[in-house]
């Protein structure tokens, strides 16, 4: 199954999500958890700049998945996301049981990016969600989303690089 133009919709909401969270001053995550019948269930960003580094979307849309909807709901879900998860993330996608995943920009590229713009390295391995949850059903990257989150991780850089010359 490729990325359709209704997933397309949810994945510019997950990266509308990753710049509001930009703007908030954090960095800039957003992810969308769809129903089946293509209701959108429960979406947030990134809320790391308090200091608590595991406030990733994906986990908020596992346990919140966990809390509300039964094991076949949540296998029918899909969540949408402007970044690949990352492993925390995946693993928990995997405990909880949830559906297919579309993301905009891979882990791999994320990782590149960050090198290349200055962000400091994750202290967390940028395994593909494949190898931590073997059996997930992954759709991505999608090259112009993509474009778009690459354009917000350069703005993150703009603000946390410190200033030339001061
Ligand atoms: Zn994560």
């Amino acid at each position: 199954m490729a990325i359709s133009d209704t997933d397309r919709t949810f994945l510019t909401r997950a990266v509308d999500l990753a710049e509001q969270a930009l703007t908030a001053g954090d960095q800039p995550f957003g992810s969308v958890l769809v129903s089946a019948d293509g209701t959108v269930l429960f979406e947030d960003h990134n809320h790391v700049a308090s200091g608590d580094h595991t406030q990733h979307p994906e986990f908020a849309i596992a346990r919140w998945a966990a809390a509300n909807l039964n094991p076949t709901e949540r296998a029918d879900c899909v969540v949408y996301t402007s970044g690949e998860h990352c492993p925390m993330c995946a693993a928990a996608h995997g405990w909880v049981g949830l559906g297919r995943i579309v993301y905009a920009a891979s882990s791999a590229l994320l990782v590149q990016w960050s090198a290349e713009l200055g962000l400091p390295a994750s202290p967390v391995a940028a395994l593909p969600i494949e190898q931590v949850v073997p059996g997930a059903v992954v759709e991505g990257p999608d090259p112009e989303l993509a474009e778009r989150v690459l354009g917000l991780h350069a703005r993150r850089a703009d603000v946390t690089r410190p200033a030339a010359g001061r």
